[in-house]
């Protein structure tokens, strides 16, 4: 059995991240997301409301797991059994990075490769943060966000703003 994990902020979960999971998934027997609490980031989503919008936005793909996650990502691994990290890459922005914490975690854990997928091109510019900043200018979501993390992303920005 190989286990595949997707840590992430997940802040919410996008189209981008759906269509990284649906490729990995065709690659290993099990997907776990893993939702990290990252309180650096300051999320505007709680730990509990990112692992419900997961769960929504993977509901129709098999294969797919979703956690809340804390602490040391090589340690999470290790316990879940799984074989490899999984992430996205966007643009080159990206890869200094998503290169930097390749290489810690493999200098943590000899026997852990991280896997790089690339989402579909329509996807490559998507960012959770570019999302809540269309929402908050009442602009469409149809086309980054599960329709459901849509509606609750646009009720979560009202509340601040009533
Ligand atoms: P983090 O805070 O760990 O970067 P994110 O939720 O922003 O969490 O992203 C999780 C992973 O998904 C990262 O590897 C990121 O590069 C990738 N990702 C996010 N959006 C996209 C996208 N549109 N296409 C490809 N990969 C993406």
């Amino acid at each position: 059995m190989l286990t595949g994990i997707y840590p992430g902020t997940f802040d919410p979960i996008t189209r981008g991240h759906t269509d990284v999971i649906a490729r990995s998934i065709r690659l290993v027997d099990r997907i776990i997301v893993a939702v990290a609490l990252n309180p650096g980031k300051e999320p505007l989503f709680d730990l509990a409301d990112r692992v419900e919008l997961a769960k929504i936005a993977t509901q129709d793909l098999a294969g797919v797991e979703v956690e809340p996650f804390e602490g040391l990502l090589v340690e999470y691994v290790k316990n879940r059994g799984a074989q490899a990290i999984i992430r996205g890459l966007r643009a080159v922005s990206d890869f200094e990075h998503e290169f930097q914490m390749a290489l810690l975690n493999r200098k943590l854990d000899s026997n852990l490769e991280t896997l790089f997928l690339m989402a579909s091109e329509e996807y490559s510019y998507l960012t959770s943060s570019m999302v809540k900043e269309v929402a908050s200018l009442g602009g469409p979501l149809h086309d980054f966000l599960h329709p459901e993390v849509a509606q609750r992303l646009t009720a979560r920005l009202h509340a601040f703003r009533p």
